[in-house]
Parts: C-alpha cells; structure tokens; sequence
C-alpha cells in the first residue's frame, strides 16, 4: 500500500496528469496521512455489501467501527434522513426544534437514564463526560478546585483530542502532541483491586470502556464491571462507561454494560447512533451528573441539530423493531463457535462478543494486515487492530447466510497463507 502510494500518486503524480487523477492518487497526494487504508476504492454501499470503482463486491466486516450497525443506507434511515434534510437540517440550539426531545427520550428510555447532552463525534461524548464528572466531583463530592481526577484504563480508547490522548497508554497516539491536560491516572484493566486502591478522595470518576475495542476487542474477566459498580457505589465515584463501539446491540445486549446487570453513572454514545449516515453521539447521564451543566457551560454549534436527531431516533428505532439486538446475540455466538472449531497455527486467540469478534494472529507466523489483505482479495474487508488482531463487526442486519460465507473465506484466507509456507507479511 505504501508502496502504490509513493509511486503512484507522490512522485508520478507530478509526472503523469492520468495516474494523478485516480482516486487512490488524489487522496494519497492530498490527503493527510493518518491512516492507513487498504488498497480498496469504495463507489457505494447496501446492507452488508460494499462496492468498489471496479464494480467488485465486498462483505463488510469492520461496519466503520460499529458506526454502521444498521447497515448501509439503511431504508428507513435513508428516508429519515432525507425527509428530515428537506425539511430543516441545521439550526443550532439557539432555538428548540420538534426532533430534538423525542430522541433524547427514546435514548434514555433504553439506557435507564436521566438525560443527555447531545454531541456529534464520539470523542466529544467523552470530552462531555470528562466536563461532567469534574463538575460533579466539585459540587457534589466537595473536591478542592482544580483537584479533580479521572481514573482510566491502560489500553483505553477515547477518542482523538488532546485531552483524551494525554491519558492513552499507547504512545503512536501521544507522541508528539503533548503537553498534555492533567487530571488522569492509568490503572490496569479488568483488576478490579487495583482500581479499588487507585481511588482517593479527590477521584470523581472511573471512565472505561466495557470491553475494549481499539485494544484488541480485550474482554475483562467476568465480574469486573459489577466490582467496579460495586467500589463506585463504596467511594461516592462516578462510574462512567464508554460505549461508543460497544453500545447499541454490537455485543448482543443493547449496552454492553448489561451483560452484567450493572447500570453506569454516565454513558458516551456515539458511532452507531448515526444510523451509519452522520455523526451522532451523546453523554446519557443520571440526573445529578447531566445536571451540572447549566447555560453557557458546555455546547456544540452542531450538537442536537434536528438533521442528526431524525436520524439518530431513526436508527434507534430500526436497532429495536427489526431485533438486531437479539440477531447480534444469536450470530455473535454462532461467529463464535465457528472460528474456536478453526484449527490453524496462525490463530493465538479469539475472543469477543455478540457480532464483535477479534481473531489473534501469531505474529511469528504473519501480520493481521497480511490476512486482511488477502481478505479482501477474496471479497470480505475488514482491518486489522494493533497489529495482530483482525476484527470481525459485520452490520448487525447481516444473514447466517452472509456470515458463513464470510467466515469461509477466512478460512480460505488463513488456508492459503498456511500452504505458501512461507508467510506473507504486510506490504507495508
Ligand atoms: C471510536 C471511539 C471513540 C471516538 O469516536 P469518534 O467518533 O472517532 O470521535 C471513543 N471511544 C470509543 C470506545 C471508540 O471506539
């Protein structure tokens, strides 16, 4: 990949009018590079089904990051979207707008909560979450001014700002962009005790993610979450949970905090409540924590807008009245059994829940990204995490059908890097 970019669009892109006028070309001569896509150009998408430039068709396994679990252009969504667009789209929350209250409303319906403020991108949930819980630790916790500290998780994922790459424990997130905001401590993940003997009187809250996406799909042992409720309650701390990947059906329970009967503090929102069409988020909170914020403390130009909402209720409604909850359950556990029954050397784990899989490959043997790229040969895209794990997240609208033949192809796929003998590694 890199190397098709570095031919192809920086150095002939001065030299040949046509190879620059590929998509590929055009993104990798202007566009920043902070990422890194396979070598796959996508014209159009429908339910689980991508399409690239050249017609071919894909299964798509990675589902934007759980943004997309309703699928591609979702037909409900889509006309939502579309009646809402001709309507009124943006206004700003200079004044109310009819959409606004019934999706705030139907999202605490389903969380159990109080209220919310509703935000655009995930990590601005987060940065409403970290906003919260400082204020709440100042006036309901009578923590000294400016004291206030944030308990988090080695291995998090938050999100992108500075503020929330300050307190991430990998360092190709923070290198370079400090000085960072103070106010966070690393505890590890899934210790329980050590989280217990992190929290001092100046600790508002504890924010994690319930299982850990951008870190390899890490599930915490079994318990951990209702410790954590537990220590919380104890301390008079905020538990606040990040399910921005793993909320909204992605692990078969509409929250993945409820696989252990626990209800948080507070709540970050994100990705799939865009319906796969926007971005959407929200910070969903008890009353005494949503309730800090008063006029003028805290906003979003786009936060709210009546364009998001529709669309946010929308897929709210879709994830409900078609089960996708109760399908990501019942095909999360078939995935499941099926990739444990693979026998290849290649595989050191799989682990996960509901339709959010992550397959560990030994990296002795080859890289994650060898496997995606060869999967993608074979028409299933997805992309690997840290290196070594391939996530597998259809849509939560797929078919057994569609699901096993993804799941043959992988099998094909880690068939095929067995035979060769000797392993493929990354183009890059
Ligand atoms: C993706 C993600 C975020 C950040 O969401 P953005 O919309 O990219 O800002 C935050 N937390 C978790 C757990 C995520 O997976």
């Amino acid at each position: 990949m890199d190397t098709i970019l570095k031919t192809s669009a920086l150095e002939s892109s001065a030299l040949d009018p046509v190879a620059a006028d590929t998509p590929l070309a055009l993104e990798g001569r202007w566009c920043a590079r902070n990422y890194k896509p396979l070598p796959v150009v996508i014209e159009r998408g429908e339910g689980v089904w991508l399409w690239d430039t050249d017609g071919r068709r894909y299964l798509d396994m990675m589902s934007a990051y759980s943004a997309v679990n309703t699928g591609h252009g979702h037909p409900r969504i889509l006309k939502a979207l579309t009646d809402q667009a001709a309507k009124v789209a943006i206004v700003s929350r200079a004044f109310h707008t009819d959409r606004l209250g019934p999706f705030l409303a139907k999202l605490c319906q389903l969380t159990g909560l109080d209220g919310a403020c509703p935000m655009n991108t995930g990590a601005e949930a987060v940065e409403t979450a970290i906003k919260a819980a400082r204020r709440w630790g100042y006036t309901h916790k009578h923590i000294p001014d400016g004291m206030a500290e944030i308990l988090v998780a080695e291995g998090n994922f938050h999100g992108r700002t500075t503020t929330i790459v300050g307190f991430s424990s990998e360092e190709e997130y923070r290198d370079g962009f400090g000085p960072f905001a103070p106010g966070f401590r690393i505890v590890p993940y899934g210790d329980a005790d050590a989280l217990a003997a992190a929290i001092g009187p100046n600790t508002a809250a504890v924010l994690l993610e319930p299982i850990q996406g951008e870190a390899g799909i890490v599930v915490p042992p079994a318990g951990y979450l209702r410790r954590v409720r537990e220590i919380c309650d104890r301390t008079n701390t905020l538990m606040i949970l990040d399910e921005i990947q793993s909320g909204l059906g992605r692990t078969g329970r509409w929250f993945a905090h409820q696989h252990e009967g626990i209800r948080p503090d507070g709540l970050c929102l994100g990705k799939a409540l865009g319906g796969g069409m926007l971005p959407v988020s929200a910070f969903v909170a008890r009353q005494d924590v949503i309730g800090v914020f008063k006029p003028g403390n805290h906003g979003s130009t786009f936060g709210g807008n009546p364009l998001g909402a529709a669309v946010g209720l929308e897929a709210l409604r879709v994830i409900e009245e078609e089960g996708l909850v109760e399908r990501s359950a019942e095909l999360g556990a078939h995935l499941m059994a099926r990739l444990r029954a693979i026998e290849s050397p290649l595989i050191a784990d799989v682990r996960g829940r509901g339709l959010w899989v992550g397959v560990e490959i030994d990296p002795a043997l080859a890289t994650a990204r060898s496997v995606c790229e060869e999967l993608m040969r074979r028409g299933v895209l997805s992309k690997e995490t840290h290196e070594t794990v391939i996530r597998l997240a259809p849509p939560l609208v797929i078919s057994r059908e569609e699901l096993d033949w993804a799941i043959d192809r992988l099998i094909e796929t880690l068939r095929a890097i067995e035979a060769k003998g000797t392993i493929p590694r990354a183009s890059a």
